[in-house]
């Protein structure tokens, strides 16, 4: 069976080096290997509604800004079919048919939504649509009968929910999905990059990313100002490289080659985080060191977004057609679904 992949990406913001390397990297090296049927990309703003009901501008606004960053990394629209979730209402019949299969209990367990929940400070006003919203993602999902989806690992649960609402739609009504599978970052910090102020997740929702438009001047900014070892006084003191953001950047991102371009000095970051944990080695040292490598990943990017942010009416062009494409493959396996679920009044009619 060759491959069908989706993934993709709430409208809230522009994307951050966390989506990066979580995901947007795993898809450019699928998308080079080629080895693949279809490859989906989607934007979820009726997702990125569920919290941000009142804040429909902020979302609409957004999604052109996500096609924006996925275009500069090297998105390829030839080679995949990016489109809007709301273009595409099949997802909304299907998921409706999903929501009988979930119990209320089993989505107050999700780990992600329980975080997510005390990030919003919705404990007691979780719109119901936010609760939900693990099943419209298994429809997004299912829809397309994906089988490969690359993400970070807070959409793990997301995943292994998808798998069961196929299980069990497939047992209660017949055979109809194959169950899909979370294709996570090859590099351990990459799976949830954490925020420059140390604390939660890289999260556009949260405010503490830096950004694939950043100018080269906001990087820096954000770089030598991010969290690291706070015991780390004197440039002799022994520092810790555990939950230092620095290094957990430079785990993400930097090469060996970096070393000889910018600090000759150590062969590579096994070096760099032993002379750290000795001390001797300042913290700006290294953030000067981090800076270069991400000035270095980002100026290309933000090269070609100015390129293509001069053809935005052609994007919005390419979104609705391809929207087109999705919603009628949807609705092949939404027909699917309701013949298997014998949901087929024309078929009643005749018998009666
Ligand atoms: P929001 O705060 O609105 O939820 P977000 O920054 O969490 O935004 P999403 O659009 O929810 O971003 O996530 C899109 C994809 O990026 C998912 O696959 C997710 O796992 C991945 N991702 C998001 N943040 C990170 C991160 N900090 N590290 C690694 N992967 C991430
Ligand atoms: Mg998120």
């Amino acid at each position: 069976m060759k491959n069908i992949i989706l993934t993709g990406d709430r409208p809230t913001g522009n994307l951050h080096i966390g989506h990066f390397v979580g995901s947007v990297r795993t898809r450019l090296k699928i998308q080079e290997k080629g080895d693949y049927e279809k490859f989906y990309i989607m934007i979820a703003d009726t997702q990125a509604l569920t919290d941000n009901a009142k804040n429909v501008d902020k979302v609409t606004n957004s999604v052109i800004q996500v096609v924006l960053d996925y275009l500069s990394a090297g998105i390829d629209p030839e080679k995949t079919c990016i489109f809007i979730q709301s273009l595409v209402p099949e997802l909304f019949e299907i998921t409706s048919y999903f929501m009988n299969l979930v119990s209320v209990a089993r989505l107050k367990r999700n780990p992600t939504v329980k975080s997510e929940i005390g990030m919003r400070g919705f404990e007691n006003t979780i719109p119901a649509g936010f609760l939900c919203y693990p099943i419209s993602q298994a429809a997004d999902i299912l829809a397309f009968n994906a089988n490969i989806i690359p993400v970070g690992n807070d959409q793990l649960p997301m995943i292994e929910q998808t798998r069961e609402i196929a299980s069990t739609f497939n047992s209660t009504y017949g055979e109809v999905f194959t169950l899909p599978k979370a294709v996570l970052p090859e590099i351990k910090a990459c799976e949830r990059l954490p925020g420059t102020d140390g604390k939660l997740k890289m999260s556009k929702s949260v405010g503490n990313c830096i950004y694939l438009k950043d100018s080269p001047e906001e990087i820096k900014q954000k770089i030598m100002s991010a969290y690291t070892d706070p015991d780390h006084i004197k440039v002799s003191d022994p520092g810790k490289i555990e939950g230092n953001i620095v290094f957990i950047y430079l785990d993400a991102f930097c090469k060996d080659e970096h070393f000889a371009k910018y600090l000759p000095e150590y062969k590579n970051l096994d070096e760099l985080k032993a002379h750290y944990q000795r001390g001797g080695l300042g913290d700006v040292k290294v953030k000067l060191f981090l800076n270069n490598i991400m000035q270095e990943v980002l100026a290309p990017i933000r090269e070609r977004r100015a390129y293509y942010e001069q053809n935005i009416d052609k994007i919005y062009q390419m979104l609705f057609k391809n929207s087109e494409e999705a919603s009628k493959e949807a609705r092949k396996t939404l027909e699917n679904m309701k013949e298997k679920m014998a949901l087929n009044y024309k078929e009643i009619a005749k018998k009666a």
